[in-house]
């Protein structure tokens, strides 16, 4: 269940971390989506295309979309309207096609790419020492109307806080490199979106500045 104080003592402290909170409404209905738009929140995030196209069109459009799940290139045409940045580009492929897309709405689309730092196979993402040849590759052979502007990456399940901590930190430093770097050139590379709501708080000791938090604002997900 949704509870107002949960959802304020949560913003208040990923505010304090100088951080942006981003709500996971994955399976949630438009409903319990504006009652928390109806206490301030306007970034909404979603991991599935048809569910965030469905609740785009349901909902106000001064909230901004994000999307937080894997992308495949086929439908990066029904999001590329509205969307204001995808958190899980995982392919120099898809990047063409965002690529592609943008142009053909006229929009500039901001991406993070995603990094895979935990032990699980099944995770999506980069590896890390992949990021600053990629970049370096877009750098010389730009993309247009597509802005990278940093990383996403989810630590493994699991309770052992001190790997939690490592795999985080490890985003993290990676982050600050090229941050501080020529390959940051534009200063675009400004997002560090990591945690969730078992781990925001580690993520947001760790440097993170992007929390994608779900369960704990609207209640577990029964879907
Ligand atoms: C579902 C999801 C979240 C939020 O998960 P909670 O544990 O409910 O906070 C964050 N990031 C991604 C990529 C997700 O798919």
């Amino acid at each position: 269940m949704f509870s107002i104080s949960n959802y304020q003592n949560i913003l208040a402290e990923v505010k304090a971390g100088n951080a942006t909170l981003v709500a996971v409404s994955k399976t949630k209905t438009a409903p319990e989506i504006l009652h928390l738009y109806n206490q301030g929140q306007r970034i909404f995030g979603e991991n599935k295309v048809q569910e965030l196209v469905s609740k785009y069109e349901q909902l106000p459009k001064d909230i901004s979309w994000h999307l937080i799940g894997h992308l495949q290139s086929n439908k990066v045409k029904y999001i590329a309207p509205f969307v204001t940045l995808i958190h899980s580009v995982d392919s120099y492929k898809l990047l063409q096609t965002i690529s592609k897309e943008a142009i053909k709405c006229s929009r500039t689309l901001d991406c993070l790419l995603q990094v895979h730092i935990a032990e699980e196979e099944t995770k999506f993402g980069f590896l890390p020492h992949e990021i600053t040849p990629l970049l370096q590759t877009l750098q010389q052979q730009p993309l247009p109307n597509i802005r990278i502007c940093g990383l996403m990456g989810m630590a493994t399940f699991t309770d052992n806080t001190q790997q939690i901590q490592r795999e985080f930190k490890t985003l993290a430093d990676l982050f600050k490199k090229i941050n501080s770097s020529a390959l940051n050139i534009q200063n675009h590379f400004t997002v560090l979106s990591m945690g969730m709501s078992s781990d925001y708080k580690l993520a947001l000791a760790q440097g993170s500045n992007m929390v994608r938090i779900g369960s704990l604002i609207f209640g577990a997900r029964t879907a």
